[in-house]
């Protein structure tokens, strides 16, 4: 099961903190990591960012399934 990360900086140009996981290739840099656990899949882990961040949102590259925007 993958251990999934938030971003602690939300994206730019949409305003969505991504969420990875922590084998993906596009990790923000360490300190804005935020670990969220082990999940089964994107969708729940998107839901225990969002406790955190209102605008979580899938990683394009690792979480595509959650990606929204
Ligand atoms: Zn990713």
């Amino acid at each position: 099961m993958p251990i999934y990360i938030v971003n602690k900086q939300a994206q730019p140009d949409t305003g969505d903190h991504e969420v990875h996981e922590t084998s993906c290739g596009h990790l923000p840099l360490a300190h804005n990591q935020q670990h969220l656990g082990y999940f089964s899949n994107c969708y729940d882990a998107v839901r225990e960012a969002k406790k955190y961040y209102r605008n979580a949102d899938g990683c394009a590259h690792c979480s595509s399934a959650c990606h929204t925007s």
